[in-house]
């Protein structure tokens, strides 16, 4: 999460390091055929006012329409896949519980990093919430 409100970057124009000036600002995205309204930032060089691609801008861009596509689809949060992980910290690596559910091996590992899951695969993760940890592995 960026909440600064000037970030490095290199100013392609000015072909300099500048302080990016960051602003914020909530944008209606189409995004797989759903109207999503979400925060966007664009990062401006301080000196020619020309945007300045910063991938931690980039990133935030990304990750808010994601979690915003996940609210429209009633599908699990990131905020929550990671929680889940912590619940079971201890009981079950996030490969173990991958496979206690029935999913690839790897599933829980790409949902930590912000692959978005089916709905269908999201209600079995929800599920997961309430089960004692035992119960589900063993
Ligand atoms: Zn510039």
């Amino acid at each position: 999460m960026i909440d600064k409100w000037t970030i490095s970057g290199y100013c392609i124009y000015c072909l300099e390091d500048v302080d990016a000036v960051v602003e914020t600002k909530e944008e209606e995205i189409t995004w797989k055929n759903t109207k999503l309204r979400c925060l966007q930032k664009t990062a401006y060089c301080p000196m020619c006012g020309n945007e300045v691609h910063v991938g931690e801008v980039h990133n935030f861009n990304l990750f808010s329409i994601y979690d915003a596509y996940r609210k429209a689809h009633n599908i699990i949060s990131l905020e929550d896949v990671n929680k889940l992980v912590r619940q079971y910290e201890g009981t079950a690596t996030p490969k173990e519980l991958s496979i206690a559910l029935g999913l690839h091996e790897d599933a829980i590992d790409n949902y930590l990093k912000g692959y978005i899951p089916s709905k269908k695969i999201s209600r079995k993760l929800r599920r997961a919430f309430k089960v004692v940890p035992q119960k589900l592995l063993y």
